[in-house]
């Protein structure tokens, strides 16, 4: 018999390391001024552990930097668009792909073609630059995750799921200006949480009903599978590649970020099987991005990105990073931290209107929380609330639905020992929150304002 240790193993050892620099507390509290106390604003040297983002972050593997010297760099044609295109199809079976260089690239092309004013686009919860896209155009990018995907604390196995009676509502109401619904998976901006397939089942059948398209945002389907496996009835025999392709299956198409579970540290993609769409897109594609078998891409990254999707779906890499993300959350939560439960896949978020009840949303508790683990600690985070969501396509500014501190965990990145620091420093100031200050904007941007915008405490 074997034993069950639980100690989380990382399916991987080190081959190559990259110095951190260590700062102090008086040099943090200058740098962080200095940057108008915006996180994006800092120079990343200035950070100790980077959890700001998992996007384009993680650590790419001995074979996906083998695979790079495999990159041919034909402006056309090239051997490396053929094997990304292979690796992408083996998961997703859709009849058109079309490389771009990031997840937005996608977005733009995609709504340009389908949005415009009038328009509706329904998503579980559209991600900050999903939603900036939809908007762009003119269409309104609507949120319709379950009720249970807004509440931090109650426990749901698939809190990302799309409401189904509310999909049937808008549809059943106003199919003709509704393009495309989207669902998310996993549900990034509502807390990392994953979606069933049976609730991708039955928004498809919805979806049919009232012939709209259904696409995926599928930044992290590994993951989203991954809970599937787990957690779905039905499931637990099934290889998770076999999983991903049911998902595809369920849908007419997808937008992608290769710099989530592909491993890629750039990298995109839109798929569709509707050949006319396809031809508008890539019309765009050319004009904005590139030949369509490189699309805004290097042929090595097409290499590293087409390894990188095969090391995705392996069931060793998808429990440790499971587990490993479950670890940092449990830790926090057992310390009594306000976090989502259950943990999410890519990230713990913490829940800054519990944690810090002094500070309304429209004085940015997690902006205030977020400045204050960089101070203590090192530590880069993010703001998902207010000043992320909060200013309307009208002008006015009103509190997000949730006020949470994204801590994303990189791919195959930091240790063990890297998360104890997290979890100390986030206890520390737990400790100290009740005199943490909020924050007013001095400077704001017309549009994504929570990446440039600049900040002053109120004292
Ligand atoms: C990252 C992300 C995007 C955008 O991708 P980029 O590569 O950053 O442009 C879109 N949707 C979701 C859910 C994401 O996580």
């Amino acid at each position: 018999m074997s034993h069950q240790f639980k100690t989380i193993i990382e399916p991987f050892r080190i081959h190559s390391v990259e110095p951190l620099r260590m700062t102090t507390l008086e040099q943090r509290q200058e740098a962080i001024q200095a940057a108008g106390y915006n996180l994006f604003s800092l120079r990343a040297e200035d950070v100790l552990i980077d959890l700001l983002t998992d996007s384009g972050t993680g650590a790419m593997s001995r074979d996906q930097w083998a695979a790079i010297q495999h990159g041919d760099e034909s402006y056309a044609g090239s051997p490396s668009w053929f094997r990304f295109q292979e690796a992408v199809q083996d998961l997703f079976p859709f009849k058109h792909v079309i490389p771009t260089h990031q997840g937005r690239a996608a977005e733009k092309i995609l709504f340009t073609v389908l949005g415009g004013p009038g328009k509706v686009i329904p998503n579980n919860t559209h991600f900050d630059t999903t939603r900036a896209n939809v908007e762009f155009t003119g269409a309104e990018a609507r949120d319709m995750v379950i009720p249970e995907g807004k509440q931090a604390s109650t426990l749901h196995p698939f809190k990302g799921n799309i409401d189904l009676q509310a999909l049937e509502g808008l549809l059943s109401e106003r199919a003709a200006d509704v393009p495309v619904v989207f669902i998310t998976i996993t549900n990034n901006s509502g807390g990392g949480q994953p979606v069933s397939l049976a609730n991708i089942r039955a928004a498809n059948e919805i979806c049919r009903r009232y012939s709209v398209p259904l696409f995926l945002d599928a930044c992290r389907f590994a993951e989203n599978a991954w809970f599937i496996h787990e957690r779905e009835d039905g499931q637990r025999s099934r290889e998770i590649a076999e999983i991903v392709r049911e998902m595809a299956s369920l849908a007419d198409g997808m937008t992608m970020s290769a710099k989530k579970d592909p491993f890629g540290n750039i990298g995109g993609w839109l798929a569709v099987n509707d050949d006319a769409l396809a031809d508008r897109c890539r019309n765009l594609l050319i004009l904005t991005e590139g030949f369509p078998t490189y699309g805004g891409l290097a042929g090595r990254d097409l290499e590293a990105i087409a390894q990188g999707l095969r090391e995705a779906v392996h069931p060793d890499y998808l429990r440790y990073r499971i587990r490993s993300t479950a670890y940092l959350g449990n830790a926090l939560d057992a310390a009594g931290v306000p976090v989502v439960k259950p943990i999410g896949g890519h990230a713990v978020y913490l829940d800054a209107l519990t944690l810090l009840p002094h500070i309304p949303p429209l004085q940015y508790p997690g902006q205030a929380l977020s400045v204050a683990l960089y101070e203590v600690g090192g530590i880069r985070s993010v703001e998902i609330g207010t000043v992320m969501f909060g200013r309307q396509p009208d002008g006015t500014e009103k509190p997000a639905a949730m006020e949470l501190v994204r801590l994303a965990i990189p791919r195959r990145t930091y240790t063990q020992s890297h998360i104890d620091y997290v979890v100390e420093v986030v206890q520390q100031v737990a400790l100290e929150s009740a005199t943490l200050p909020g924050y007013r904007m001095v400077d704001e941007p017309p549009s994504l304002r929570h990446f440039t915008a600049r900040f002053a405490p109120i004292r």
